[in-house]
């Protein structure tokens, strides 16, 4: 990205990374073992996430996992917006009656999460679970069920594995980094 008015800070390496998701996948492994389970990668920050869990899982022994997509749009977390959470991308499966775990890259004040929780467990699934690679604890203002947590972070704006600056640069990284303005 040429013009820079900004650098970034690696925060957590691309061999960090890899440990987190195998920690992540182990404990997806210990409660699942030999159920299918519906992969819910939430669009688009989870795709790099997604894709590592998954190849881990398959290692551990897993063969019965499906892999999906939703995509929706909360209009801004943390407003009052009075407009409706919006499907942007629904999901291929019919998730009723099966093990459905969420795939988010982050919470941050859990808003989003819990529309999309909301909307999933409206649909009736035998277990809903959610796991996220990153959380802001500091930043929450509602309540959501994270059952499986990667890793803590500080309140800083994170790029990287997914993560996107400015709705489009620097998903590709393979790191987590934090932009510090010049
Ligand atoms: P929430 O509804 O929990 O406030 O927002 C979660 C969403 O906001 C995440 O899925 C992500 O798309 C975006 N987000 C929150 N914090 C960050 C951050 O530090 N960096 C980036 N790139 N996106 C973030
Ligand atoms: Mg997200």
């Amino acid at each position: 990205m040429n013009d820079k008015n900004h650098s970034i800070d690696v925060l957590i390496s691309e061999q960090e990374l890899q440990e987190v998701v195998q920690k992540l996948a182990k404990e997806i492994y210990r409660d699942f073992n030999n159920q299918e389970i519906i992969l819910v990668g939430v669009l688009d920050g989870s795709f790099a996430v997604l894709a590592d869990l998954a190849k881990q899982l398959h290692k551990l022994g897993m063969d019965k996992i499906v892999i999906d997509f939703m995509g929706i749009d909360t209009y801004g977390s943390g407003t009052k917006s009075s407009k409706e959470p919006r499907i942007t991308k629904d999901l291929k499966h019919d998730i009723k009656g099966k093990v459905v775990v969420i795939v988010e890259d982050i919470v941050d004040t859990g808003y989003s999460l819990s529309v999309l929780q909301a909307m999933l467990s409206a649909r009736l699934p035998q277990k809903l679970a959610t796991l996220s690679l990153l959380s802001k604890d500091e930043r929450r203002e509602i309540e959501v069920p994270v059952e499986y947590i990667g890793k803590h972070i500080p309140n800083v704006f994170v790029v990287g594995y997914g993560l996107d600056f400015d709705g489009k640069y620097y998903r590709e990284l393979p790191y987590i980094g934090v932009v510090k303005f010049k």
